[in-house]
């Protein structure tokens, strides 16, 4: 049955004006007309209504790890966070570096997403570093590859790969991290927080130096590169002059990049590590003005959900990975946003709209007219066992935030709803 949204603040191009929104069971949104009379009326008052979000960067886990999340959990988390759209990274068994390992993910994907889920294949065969994956062949299923867990230490093999995805029109989505700069063992950013807990660190070069070699092959190939989760700011500096220079170069921040830095670690708790690490005070105001300035395009979540057990334990033990399909938006909207850091328009296009652009998701045939519905006034601490998601570790726990999703709509079809209940 369709549907109309009757009374609420619906966003459109950068304000947000009063309309009634007619949504057919095809996924069509259009300003309703008199005719609408067919459709299920839902009372939309004091609500926003924003375009679907779109989270470029998101572990799903399934198949392979379905003890830490599922594409059902995963996706419903999502739709729980007013996101109608996920890259599913590649770091799964099997993983998609062959159609025939790629459809064992997407038959997952037709049966249990509730929102739109782009598989990410791989970069190189079991995401080894050693030979590249069939790219022409899964270049009919897939235009999105990533090795994302691990950087892809050979520049030939790395060259040979975005030649490849070039010719098919596809992107590179790049974890970068050069093993030679990287301290084995380690657990956050080497800085003062490392020395004062007695842990092992990992410098900004180990990321910066993948990505200006990326670039280079960028310059060499034209082939389309997005760079995963930047933290430091040497890496900002040399997007930001990819940038200006033209070159079809992309990339992407965390919340928890832009939000906390190593300062924030008050406990040797699991729930402080990820990859990269929370950088320094300063990577952090930099990343700030990255978004702030348009070097930084897209605000994605990372989602990297684990077991309880191997999260809730020391940093010492704990894997790498949070989860934040849940809490980007209300995070981004109370931090950034009410403060007016950036725009309500700013953070659209970085949770949003800008996705779609670079990747041309609509040609594609996602997104078409997913939306989002907040309730922006209520203020709520952050629960993780209220999480959709199978994973509950992220250091923004017991946060006070703004914003709660009541509804999320994917292709005409109530992908989440809180109202009513
Ligand atoms: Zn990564």
């Amino acid at each position: 049955m369709p549907f109309l949204l009757r009374h609420g603040q619906v966003y459109y191009n950068g304000d947000f004006i009063r309309q009634d929104l007619y949504v057919s069971e095809d996924g069509m949104a259009a300003a309703a007309d008199a005719n609408a009379a067919d459709a299920e009326a839902i009372d939309c008052t004091g609500f926003h209504i924003l375009p679907g979000l779109i989270d470029p960067h998101v572990h799903l886990r399934e198949p392979g790890h379905s003890e830490k999340e599922t594409i059902a959990s995963g996706t419903a988390a999502a739709a729980h966070g007013g996101i109608s759209t996920v890259f599913a990274m590649p770091n799964l068994n099997p993983v998609p570096d062959s159609v025939e390992h790629l459809s064992a993910e997407e038959n997952i994907i037709d049966r249990d997403a509730v929102i739109g889920t782009v598989p990410v294949a791989s970069i190189t065969r079991s995401q080894q570093g050693e030979a590249v994956s069939d790219i022409a062949a899964l270049s009919m299923h897939a235009f999105l590859f990533s090795d994302d867990g691990v950087g892809v230490q050979s520049e030939e093999i790395m060259e040979q790969a975005m030649t490849e995805v070039k010719k098919h029109n596809g992107a590179i989505l790049a974890h970068c991290e050069d093993n030679r700069q990287v301290a084995a063992g380690w657990r956050i950013n080497a800085g003062h927080k490392a020395e004062e807990l007695g842990l092992i660190g990992v410098n900004n070069e180990s990321e910066a130096s993948e990505v200006r070699r990326n670039i280079e092959l960028v310059r060499k190939t034209g082939c389309q590169l997005h760079i995963c989760h930047v933290s430091a700011g040497e890496s900002i500096a040399a997007i930001r002059q990819a940038v200006r220079e033209g070159l079809p170069v992309t990339a992407e921040a965390t919340p928890h990049h832009l939000l906390l830095c190593e300062d924030d670690i008050d406990s040797d708790r699991g729930c402080w590590r990820m990859n990269p690490p929370l950088r320094s005070r300063e990577d952090q105001l930099a990343l700030i003005e990255a978004i702030r300035d348009g070097t930084i395009t897209m605000i994605a979540t990372d989602h990297a959900p684990h077991t309880r057990a191997e999260k809730e334990t020391d940093l010492a033990h704990a894997l790498n990975g949070i989860v934040g399909l849940e809490t980007s938006f209300p995070l981004i909207y109370t931090e950034l946003v009410r403060p007016e850091i950036i725009t309500m328009k700013q953070c659209i296009e970085l949770m949003s709209t800008n996705a779609e652009k670079t990747f041309k998701l609509k040609e594609r045939g996602y997104c078409r007219s997913d939306l989002s519905i907040w309730d922006l006034k209520e203020q709520y601490r952050i629960d993780p066992e209220e999480f959709a998601s199978m994973g509950r570790s992220t250091p923004f726990a017991g946060r006070s935030v703004y914003g709660r999703c009541v509804m999320t709509i994917h292709n005409g079809k109530i992908a989440y709803r809180r109202m009513g209940k």
